[in-house]
């Protein structure tokens, strides 16, 4: 069915803009999924390709080179495999020593050999957050200790949560229980999974993983298995989910005698670095006084390369994200410079751990203080479809043909506000049930999120899940590009109103 709208709203663009062109989307879509550029794995030729088509479409464009004077700016990965049989957690307490769990038996890596030996302490779940008047860590030293806390956040499955109800805040990522670790001196952390998790626990498979070289990360962080972490506290008398019950009635810091030692093997084997790139370019403020502001648009290029012999196309993730920054490029090259400086970054390696994103944020092409907000496009281009993933967990609409989930907001009220009032010349519809997902962990899943935790309002556009994600069947022509225009349109005029808007 036709409406009024649409209709309307290209009019109004195409005043200003170009409009988006959903041709341009469709033949970008397909020449990244392809199979000659084989799944555009970080550190292999496909993904070279890809960055090299991207720099060519940016240059194409006219707008200007944003790293210095080239769209490339390299960083140095490591791929490793972790030896199952080297890593391990061995429990001392008095005389007792006992292998608590193999490299297998636990969940997570570290791209250096380490073997550590120091007392455990128990933090609750790791978290200090001000915001919510909520710390684990009042009162206790950690200095030269290994921390053991629960992952997630209190109360993690109330709408009524202090923690943003069901959803996760940042509080509840891993990433940012091991740097408040870290920041206190703690030499590794262990983590717990949660005894009200609705997905049970998978340690790790084992494969290739890669890693940046250079890194703000220097402890290490392994989760147990529920068997291993019930193991390390049996002695204490105590159950993990009556812990667990305990700190989410009180919100108040616990303590647990396990007066024990943990020594930490990490043995990462089979190291090969490599150089993959991120690729920026940018339009200049034209307000002198605003320059210096800036808003990003990016979306990451790599994938996961081939499975069992069959190419991942990775034609949705993210193609079409990166389709859709090309066309934001080519929209901005040909409309008047906007008021503040408009960047426009491609990330490599998101799939092997957020690692350009990562890396962007310690070593920021702009001060990350005058960054106004980051919108992030991956997976963009698909109707939204219950799978594997979802199935039991998160509900579907029954019709997703026009709708974008936006993920991040909740810690943002007023750029969500600025995208729904920019939404109605679009006409999307609009759902933050991903905002109120606490199960799938979508908030950190995607490079937004590096973003979040440097406190940069940051918003993901996500089509959500279909039974195709991370498989060979991710392929360009399931796409639904009249959906993939809206949302790139709508990209465009957010992008406008941030970088034109006042202070
Ligand atoms: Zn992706």
């Amino acid at each position: 069915m036709r409406t009024f709208l649409p209709a309307l709203c290209t009019a109004v663009l195409a005043a200003t803009a170009q409009d988006v062109h959903p041709e341009r989307l469709r033949a970008d879509v397909a020449f990244l999924a392809a199979e000659p550029l084989a799944g555009r794995r970080a550190l292999e030729p496909g993904s070279d390709v890809a960055a090299h088509f991207i720099a060519a479409e940016f240059r194409k464009a006219g707008l200007q080179p944003g790293a210095g004077d080239s769209f490339f700016q390299p960083f140095e990965l490591i791929e490793y495999r972790m030896d199952s049989e080297a890593t391990r957690l061995v429990v001392h307490r008095g005389s007792e020593r006992r292998v608590l769990a193999h490299g297998r038996d636990f969940g997570g890596s570290f791209p250096r050999h380490c073997s550590l030996r120091a007392p455990v302490v128990f933090a609750g779940y790791g978290i200090v957050a001000p915001e919510y008047d909520y710390d684990d860590y009042a009162g206790l030293d950690v200095r030269g200790k290994i921390v053991l806390a629960f992952e997630y956040e209190p109360r993690a499955h109330d709408a009524t949560s202090p923690f943003n109800g069901t959803g996760n805040t940042v509080h509840a990522s891993p990433r940012r229980k091991l740097l408040v670790a870290q920041e206190r001196g703690a030499v590794a952390l262990l983590l717990i999974p949660a005894p009200n998790r609705k997905r049970p626990f998978r340690p790790g498979r084992g494969g290739r993983v890669q890693a940046l070289a250079e890194s703000e990360i220097r402890i290490p962080m392994f989760t147990l298995t529920p068997e291993a972490a019930g193991a390390l506290i049996a002695h204490t008398g105590r159950r993990l989910a009556d812990l667990q019950q305990e700190l989410d009635r009180s919100l108040k810091p616990l303590r647990l005698p396990l007066e024990a030692e943990v020594e930490i093997r990490a043995a990462p084997a089979g190291g090969r670095p490599g150089l993959t790139s991120k690729l920026a370019r940018h339009h200049e403020g034209a307000l002198p006084d605003m320059r210096s502001q800036t808003v990003i648009q990016f979306a990451h290029y790599d994938h996961q390369g081939v499975r069992d012999g069959k190419t991942l196309p990775g034609a949705d993730d993210n193609a079409s994200g990166v389709a859709g920054l090309l066309e934001l490029a080519r929209m901005f090259a040909a409309a008047p410079r906007p008021r503040r400086s408009l960047f426009l970054l491609a990330f490599g390696a998101e799939e092997a751990g957020l690692l350009g994103s990562y890396y962007y944020v310690a070593r920021p092409l702009r001060p990350l203080a005058g960054t106004r907000a980051v919108i992030n496009l991956d997976m963009i281009g698909r109707d939204e479809r219950p799978s594997q993933q979802t199935d039991g967990l998160v509900e579907i609409a029954p019709d997703t043909s026009n709708e974008l989930n936006l993920v991040g907001v909740h810690a943002s009220p007023d750029l969500a506000a600025l995208i729904r009032r920019e939404n109605a010349l679009v006409g999307l519809r609009i759902s933050d049930k991903w905002d109120r997902d606490g199960v799938l962990n979508v908030l950190w899943r995607c490079d937004h999120f590096p973003f979040l935790l440097r406190g940069v309002p940051a918003v993901w556009f996500f089509n959500g899940f279909t039974p195709d994600y991370h498989t060979p069947g991710d392929t360009p022509e399931k796409i639904n590009y009249a959906k993939m225009a809206k949302i790139v349109r709508l990209a465009y005029r957010v992008a406008r109103a941030l970088a034109d808007g006042e202070p």
